[in-house]
C-alpha cells in the first residue's frame, strides 16, 4: 500500500479537498487503484449532528455513515463508494480507545495521547486503507490521505505525530506528502510572495513531516523565479512545485496537475513509475471542455431553507450540474429562500415576497430539496403547488417529497390541515408520519439512514424509465418521517401515483404526478449518488424536462449525450432554446 497525504497550510479554504480528489482521479487515470481518507480533526464522532448551516451538507454514505461533505468530492471524482470509517474524526479515535481502556486491554497501563491515540489512528488508517471502494477485489493501490485543518491547529496534533510515525514506518517510497498553500500577491508590488508558504513548510517540518510536493494556490501560474525561490526554502526539487491557478471550475484540477505532471513527482515518489500508464483523461477532458463552453442556460430555483450558504446542498447542486451538462445546458440556480414566499413575508416585506416569487416564476424548473424542522415548510407547500398547477417540472427530495404529497392531499383530497406530523403532531390528516425503522419512542438512532432498495411499482413511470427500465434501484436515505401508507388508497385515487416502494410496500419511495410533464418526488436523496459522468436520473429527469427534451431521454431509457473521447456527444437530446434575456443573475452558486 502506498499512501499520498495532503495537508493545507496558511489559511483554510485553500481546496484542499479538491486537490485530494483531483490526486485520486490522476492516479486513477493512470491505472491504480485508489481508495481515500478525510481526517476531521473536531470533536464530533460525526457529522450527522452537525448543522448543514455552519458545515456545509452532511453527505450521506451507502452504509449510512453521515460524513465530511468531502467525501461527496472524493465518491464524485473517483466514483468509488466510501464507507463511513473512511472519514476519521478525533471523536471516533477517542471513543475507540476509551472503549478500548474501559474493557480493560490497556492492562492497567496509563492511556496517553502518545502512544496510544497515535496508535489507534495508524491502526485505523491501515485498516480502512486496504478495503477495497471500487467493487473490485483486493486492496487497492493508493490511498490518499486529507488531513482537514491547517497546519499548526491544535487540534490536528496527535494526527500530525502520528502520520510523522506512520511515513517513517512505511518508508520512503510508500509516502508522499502533498502540502497545499497559498502564495498570495500583494496588489501594491504586485509580486507573488513566498514567505507565507516558507513558514508553514517550516511548521510541517518542525512537527516532524517532510514536504515533498508544494501545490500552491494563486491566482496565475507560478514566475520561475519564485518556483525557485520556495525550491531553496523549502527544500523540494522545483519540479514538484505545481501551481494550482484559478480555473473556472474545479473540473479543470485534474487537468492542471496533470498538466503540470504533478502525476509522474508522485509516482516517482512512490516507486510506481514502472506500475503507471500515461494519464488517460480523455473523457474527463472532453466533459470538462463542455461545461466551458455551454452557453443555453436552464434555470432551476432552488427553494429551500439555507439559501445563504450554498454548501448546505452541495451534492443537490452537483447533481444538478451533471444533469445540466449531460443535457448540454449552463445550470443557473436561482436561490429562492422559502420563507420569502410565505404570506407573512408579502405582509411584512411585500418587494422580498415579490422578488421571491419573480424568480419562482421565471424558473424552468423547481426543486424542493431535503431538510428538518418547520421553517419554510409553508413556503414549499406554495412553490410545489404552483409547479404542480402551472406544469412547471418539479423535483422534490425527502421533505420536498413529503411536503408534495402534504400539498396534493391539502388542495385536491380537499384536506386542509393535511400535515407532516413532525410540524403538526395534531393534525387530523396526517399524511406523513413518524416511521422509524428502530424503536418509536426513542429519537436517538432510529434515522432511516444509508442504502435501501425501491422496487418500482409501475413499469410505464418517468422514474423507472430514467433508471434505464429498472426494476428496482438502491438509493441513499436519511429521515425520520414518512408517507402515511393507510392514506395511500385515497391519494392515489386522486391521482398521485406512488411508483416505487420499499421491498415490505409499506415504505414510499418515489412519488409522480402522471398527468404532469414531470412531477417527481422521492423519499431518498438521489444527489449522492451522482457522478459527472453518471448523472442521477430523477435529476436527469428534471433538467430534461426543464430543457424540453425529457421524450428523448425516457425514450433511450435515461440515457443522454455520452460525451465521446473527441469532445463530440453522440446523443440526440436537443434542448428548446430559451427566449429570455439576462439569465446571470444569479450566478450558479457553484464555484466556491
Ligand atoms: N425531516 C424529514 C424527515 O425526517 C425529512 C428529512 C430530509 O429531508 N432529509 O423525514
Amino acid at each position: 500500500m502506498k499512501y499520498v497525504l495532503v495537508t493545507g497550510g496558511v489559511v483554510s479554504g485553500l481546496g484542499k479537498g479538491v486537490t485530494a480528489s483531483s490526486i485520486g482521479l490522476l492516479l486513477q487515470a493512470c491505472g491504480l487503484r485508489v481508495t481515500s481518507i478525510k481526517i476531521d480533526p473536531y470533536l464530533n464522532t460525526d457529522a450527522g449532528t452537525m448543522s448543514p448551516f455552519e458545515h456545509g451538507e452532511v453527505f450521506v454514505l451507502d452504509d449510512g455513515g453521515e460524513v465530511d461533505l468531502d467525501l461527496g468530492n472524493y465518491e464524485r471524482f473517483l466514483d468509488s463508494t466510501l464507507t463511513r470509517d473512511n472519514n476519521i474524526t478525533t471523536g471516533k479515535i477517542y471513543q475507540s480507545v476509551i472503549d478500548k481502556e474501559r474493557k480493560g486491554d490497556y492492562l492497567g497501563r496509563t492511556v496517553q495521547v502518545v502512544p496510544h491515540i497515535t496508535d489507534a489512528i495508524q491502526e485505523w488508517i491501515e485498516r480502512v486503507a486496504n478495503v477495497p471502494v471500487d467493487g473490485k477485489e483486493g486492496p487497492p493501490d493508493v490511498c490518499v490521505i486529507e488531513l482537514g485543518g491547517t497546519i499548526g491547529d491544535i487540534e490536528s496534533m496527535p494526527f500530525i505525530e502520528a502520520l510523522g510515525q506512520f511515513s517513517y514506518k512505511v518508508g520512503p517510497g510508500n509516502f508522499c506528502l502533498v502540502h497545499v498553500s497559498l502564495v498570495p500577491v500583494l496588489s501594491v508590488v504586485g509580486e507573488q510572495k513566498t514567505k507565507p508558504t516558507q513558514h508553514s513548510v517550516r511548521g510541517l517540518r518542525s512537527l516532524g513531516l517532510t514536504p515533498n510536493i508544494l501545490a500552491c494556490r494563486s491566482t496565475k501560474a507560478l514566475e520561475e523565479n519564485v518556483k525557485t525561490k520556495l525550491s531553496q526554502f523549502c527544500h523540494v526539487p522545483e519540479v514538484n512545485i505545481v501551481t494550482l491557478y484559478d480555473v473556472p471550475n474545479i473540473w479543470h484540477v485534474p487537468l492542471l496537475l496533470r498538466d503540470q505532471k504533478a502525476h509522474e513527482a508522485i509516482l516517482k515518489e512512490l516507486n510506481l513509475l514502472s506500475n503507471a500508464v500515461k494519464p488517460d483523461l480523455a473523457e474527463w477532458t472532453a466533459r470538462t471542455k463542455i461545461y466551458d463552453t455551454l452557453q443555453d442556460p436552464v434555470r432551476i430555483a432552488m427553494v429551500g431553507k439555507y439559501t445563504g450558504l450554498t454548501d448546505s446542498y452541495l451534492s443537490v447542486l452537483k447533481a444538478l450540474l451533471h444533469a445540466s451538462v449531460a443535457c448540454h445546458k449552463k445550470l443557473a440556480i436561482e436561490w429562492v429562500a422559502a420563507s420569502d414566499l410565505e404570506e407573512i413575508t408579502a405582509q411584512e416585506a411585500p418587494d422580498v415576497h415579490k422578488a421571491a416569487w419573480d424568480l419562482l416564476k421565471g424558473a424552468d424548473g423547481i426543486l424542493v430539496p431535503g431538510g428538518f424542522g418547520d421553517r419554510g415548510v409553508q413556503g414549499k407547500i406554495l412553490a410545489t403547488k404552483y409547479a404542480r398547477e402551472n406544469q412547471i417540472p418539479f423535483l422534490g427530495i425527502c421533505l420536498g417529497m413529503q411536503l408534495a404529497v402534504v400539498e396534493f392531499a391539502r388542495s385536491i383530497l380537499g384536506f386542509h390541515d393535511a400535515n407532516s406530523t413532525e410540524f403538526e403532531p395534531e393534525t387530523s390528516s396526517p399524511c406523513v408520519i413518524f416511521m422509524p425503522e428502530g424503536s418509536t419512542t426513542h429519537m436517538g438512532g432510529t434515522m432511516r439512514l444509508g442504502s435501501r432498495r425501491t422496487y418500482f411499482q409501475v413499469a410505464d413511470c418517468k422514474s423507472a424509465k430514467l433508471y434505464g427500465n429498472a426494476k428496482f434501484v438502491d438509493e441513499r436515505h436519511r429521515h425520520r418521517y414518512e408517507v402515511n401508507p393507510d392514506m395511500i388508497p385515497e391519494i392515489e385515487k386522486a391521482g398521485l401515483s406512488f411508483v416505487g416502494k420499499d421491498e415490505t410496500g409499506r415504505r414510499m419511495e418515489v412519488v409522480e404526478l402522471p398527468t404532469h410533464p414531470y412531477f417527481v418526488g422521492a423519499q431518498f436523496h438521489p444527489e449522492f449518488k451522482s457522478r459527472p459522468g453518471k448523472p442521477s436520473a430523477l435529476f436527469l429527469g428534471l433538467i430534461a424536462a426543464a430543457s424540453g427534451c425529457l421524450e428523448s431521454v425516457l425514450q433511450t431509457g435515461g440515457k443522454v449525450n455520452k460525451i465521446s473521447k473527441n469532445g463530440v456527444a453522440n446523443g440526440t437530446a436537443v434542448g428548446k432554446v430559451h427566449q429570455n434575456g439576462n439569465m446571470y443573475s444569479n450566478g450558479n452558486g457553484l464555484h466556491h
